[in-house]
């Protein structure tokens, strides 16, 4: 019998974490699993294919325990550091309203596969804007930028402060609640499958969030490219090196495992955002998505033909970050000339004093080549 499960359509980036949150706990928890992932308008489709006797139990309990975990590691984990530009809620919270929300699964005796069985899912738990109750609970930021206390223009601004705020463009004050289910999965996707880079300097404090989303996938795929972006976690604190999203997602695949191949069918988006704390105005910017699958040849073929890939990208990060822009760009974005793009990456070469010189491989460009038409 095949089970299917609907993510309840709250948009991206909230349903996505979800999808991967439920996919991968479901995977650790059954490594033989059958699962297809299909994105439909802004919730997804999972099929799982081979199991229909799963111990829910078991599946919650992989995807609270990666939750505590990262708790447990503090400023050092992803939910300590993905607060330290929006410093509202710390991870002893976060562990609080977990708890919070297993007891209320465990006293309502509910089951996540009946829950997301439901297409009306969010209508009858009354998810969306709303006042956080014993079985709704409030939605950070960090798991779905579109929240927080007050919606205000422009869309993304969470401040209290600047021009929007005063100019009467003010939605009534209302919280983000979702039910217990999608509370827990989200923050496992979060903790399983994204990427979370901290830029700090004295005034500013910005944390990139990438993560893959499943268009059309296996559970394969979604393991494969949550191992890539999942594993990666960084704080850059010298200078004003900053790496902008879309040169993150080409970064973040470059330092991660590409080993394995996706699914020939496979569709997969990334998925960024940015969280920013400057003096004391809060902004979430640069969120989108792009897709991923020309990125992921690039890494994974150019690794195969030349040891320098990895090098030459931690260079870019490191001196030109908006180089890493244009490389992406020019992968997914048909129109771009090849010969402009390795002409810019030799001047950079160029650039660069002898001791960390880098050589731009014949297997790097080759790829390229290939790649970009
Ligand atoms: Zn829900």
């Amino acid at each position: 019998m095949v089970i299917n499960l609907y993510t309840p359509g709250h948009g991206d980036p909230l349903d996505t974490l979800i999808v991967n949150g439920i996919v991968l706990s479901l995977m650790e928890e059954y490594p033989d699993i059958k699962i297809e992932v299909l994105k439909q308008a802004s919730r997804f489709i999972v099929k799982i294919l081979n199991k229909d006797d799963i111990n829910e139990r078991n599946v919650i309990d992989n995807a609270i325990m990666s939750i505590i975990e990262d708790c447990e590691l503090e400023t050092e984990g992803k939910i300590g550091l993905s607060f330290s530009s929006q410093p509202a809620v710390r991870p002893e919270n976060i562990v609080k309203a977990i708890n919070g929300a297993l007891s209320h699964i465990n006293s309502s005796k509910s089951s996540f596969i009946e829950d997301f069985s439901d297409e009306l899912h969010a209508m009858k738990k009354q998810e969306g804007r709303g006042k956080e109750k014993r079985n709704l609970f409030k939605v950070h930021v960090q798991i779905a930028p579109f929240t927080g206390s007050y919606l205000r223009l422009p869309y993304m601004t969470v401040g209290n402060t600047g021009t929007a705020s005063k100019a009467g463009f003010k939605a009534e004050e209302a919280d983000y609640i979702v039910c217990p289910f999608c509370f827990i999965f989200s923050w496992a996707g979060l903790i399983k499958s994204t990427s979370i880079i901290v830029f700090s300097t004295k005034n500013k404090k910005s944390t990139l969030f990438i993560l893959p989303s499943p268009v059309k996938a296996t559970q394969d795929d979604v393991a494969l490219l949550s191992l890539i972006f999942g594993e990666k976690v960084e704080v850059v604190r010298a200078g004003d090196r900053e790496i902008p999203a879309l040169g993150g997602v080409l970064y973040s695949m470059a330092s991660g495992e590409t080993i394995g191949a996706l699914s020939a069918q496979s569709l997969l988006d990334a998925i960024y955002w940015v969280s920013a704390k400057e003096g004391n105005f809060i902004s979430v910017r640069s969120f989108g998505s792009m897709p991923l699958l020309n990125v992921y040849k690039f890494v994974a073929e150019a690794k195969r033909k030349s040891p320098f890939l990895v090098r030459l990208i931690d260079t870019i990060a490191d001196r030109e970050p908006e180089l890493l822009t244009l490389l992406t760009e020019s992968l997914v974005i048909p129109g771009y000339n090849i010969y402009d793009i390795v002409r810019s990456l030799w001047a950079f070469l160029e650039r660069i004093e002898k001791t960390d010189k880098v050589p731009l491989d014949i297997g790097i460009v080759d790829t390229l080549i290939k790649l970009i038409k």
